[in-house]
């Protein structure tokens, strides 16, 4: 490996101990980028690896809050603001008890690099906190919510920090943080979250945006190698939440097969076809399993997930595999297993949930793969749209949105592809990806000066 990068990266492992997911995906960019940082020889003397490793600010915060029994409880919040290089820092909160400041700085990592390559003028940064929604109330889901953004509210804006939602984070979360917002800023700032409903400005389409994103990114690559389509094609998607439920609508759309999707405990497998509209009622509006699919189709199959290294939604026959759910959910164990049933094509829907040995293993096996941070970037991408009609007034039509969205998703996927070419990496989007993304923050650090 070039030696700038090389000790940059010991440098960022010495420094950052215990975090074994950021390290991760500084590895993966960080190592992709060797022949750009060949070719620019005044990126040493700038700094600009360890600046970009480096978050511009990191703060954690308590959120006491009280539960339904009248017990005080106390979770640990975050917010990364990575990087405001191209615009207001922008990434999505997370509630998870497995939220820690290693998952938080990879994300937000993440989020500099897919934010440049979605063209738009968003900074980087990700949220959340360890508390777990399931099995909670809404009245303790609200309790908790404004706690949270009573400590939040002092860091974001509409020009500063711009949140939005994530694994555990969706419309009803974001209504109560936003409710709690303007509350204590006293004035109507739309435009400092997005993912908000739409009866007070939220944007059609945004619901929709990450998992149709993926899909339509998932179009190009086929279209570019050997010209082939979703027509006709099986699909497997882990995962049964926001990204996953809307990736399978645009997959049906496009005439492809879903037949697989997943949650934490385990996968239904319907060789019918999964039934999207009962998925819908069970997980957005029920707040079930994926096991309650078996009420309405006897004949469907249900796999406990045992392992999380072997996964059983990827032993299922495919030749499209999306992976929706979490970073690291698919597995070299389950690459392999993919592999031998003859797998065209892995999108990565969910952030970095795929193992670096299992990408490396894909690739080799001449394996499509469009990777997490251009891939799933049209949920953002919505996001940066809802920011704009917000600071307009103004509504587009769903019609509208989904145009700019295919559009954006596109051009993503033909970034990707340029820059693998240039580099001597053709075929490889997650190189390309990187890279692409580089190159503009580089850009952008040049002309900013040491910030
Ligand atoms: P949701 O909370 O809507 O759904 C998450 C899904 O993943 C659920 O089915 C959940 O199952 C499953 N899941 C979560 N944690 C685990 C785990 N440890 N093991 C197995 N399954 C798990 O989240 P989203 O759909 O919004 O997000 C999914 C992924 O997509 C995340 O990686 C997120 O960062 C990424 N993403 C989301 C965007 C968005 O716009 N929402 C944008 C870009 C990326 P269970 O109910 O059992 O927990």
């Amino acid at each position: 490996m070039n030696r700038y990068l090389e000790s940059v990266l010991e440098k960022t492992k010495a420094k950052n101990p215990n975090e074994p997911e950021f390290i991760q995906a500084v590895t993966e960019v960080l190592t992709s980028l060797e022949p750009v940082i060949a070719a620019h020889d005044d990126y040493e003397p700038l700094a600009f690896l360890e600046r970009i490793v480096e978050p511009e600010r990191m703060i954690t915060f308590r959120v006491p809050w009280v539960d339904d029994k009248g017990q005080v409880q106390v979770n640990r919040g975050y917010r990364v603001q990575y990087s405001s290089l191209i615009g207001p820092y922008k990434g999505g909160l997370r509630f998870h008890p497995s939220v820690n400041q290693s998952i938080m700085k990879f994300l937000g990592f993440e989020q500099i690099f897919k934010n440049a390559l979605s063209g738009l003028p968003i900074g980087g940064a990700k949220g959340g906190c360890d508390f777990d929604p399931k099995g909670k109330s809404d009245n303790e889901v609200m309790r908790f919510c404004q706690s949270f953004m009573t400590e939040l509210y002092r860091h974001i804006g509409p020009d500063v920090d711009v949140p939005a939602g994530d694994i555990g984070v969706g419309a009803r979360e974001i209504g109560y943080l936003f409710g709690q917002y303007k509350r204590i800023r006293n004035g109507y700032e739309g435009g400092v979250l997005t993912g908000k409903a739409i009866s007070y400005g939220g944007s059609l389409a945004r619901k929709e945006a990450t998992g149709y994103g993926l899909i339509y990114y998932m179009r190009e690559m086929l279209k570019a190698n050997n010209n082939q389509t979703l027509k006709g094609k099986t699909v497997t998607i882990s995962g049964s939440g926001n990204v996953a439920l809307y990736a399978c609508e645009k997959a049906q759309q496009y005439g492809a097969k879903v037949v697989a999707m997943s949650d934490s405990n385990g996968c239904i497998y319907d060789k019918n076809g999964i039934d999207l509209e009962l998925m819908k009622q069970i997980k957005e509006v029920e707040r079930g399993r994926v096991k309650d699919y078996l009420r309405e189709h006897k004949n469907a199959e249900y796999m406990e997930t045992v392992d999380r290294d072997d996964a059983p939604i990827w032993t299922i026959p495919t030749d499209i595999a999306l992976p929706c759910a979490t970073q690291n959910e698919l597995s070299l164990t389950s690459a392999t297993k993919l592999v031998n049933n003859g797998v065209l094509a892995v999108g990565e829907g969910a952030n970095m949930p795929t193992e670096a040995e299992a990408i490396e293993y894909l690739q080799k096996n001449d394996v499509l793969f469009a990777p997490a941070k251009a891939a799933n970037a049209g949920g953002v991408s919505t996001s940066a749209i809802e920011m704009s009609q917000n600071s307009m007034r103004y509504y587009y039509s769903f019609e509208e949105v989904d145009a700019r969205l295919d559009r954006i998703m596109t051009n993503i996927f033909k970034s990707c592809e340029e820059a693998a070419e240039k580099y001597d990496c053709a075929g490889n989007y997650a190189a390309g990806a990187n890279i692409a993304a580089f190159r503009v923050i580089a850009k952008a650090m040049r002309a900013q000066g040491i910030v």
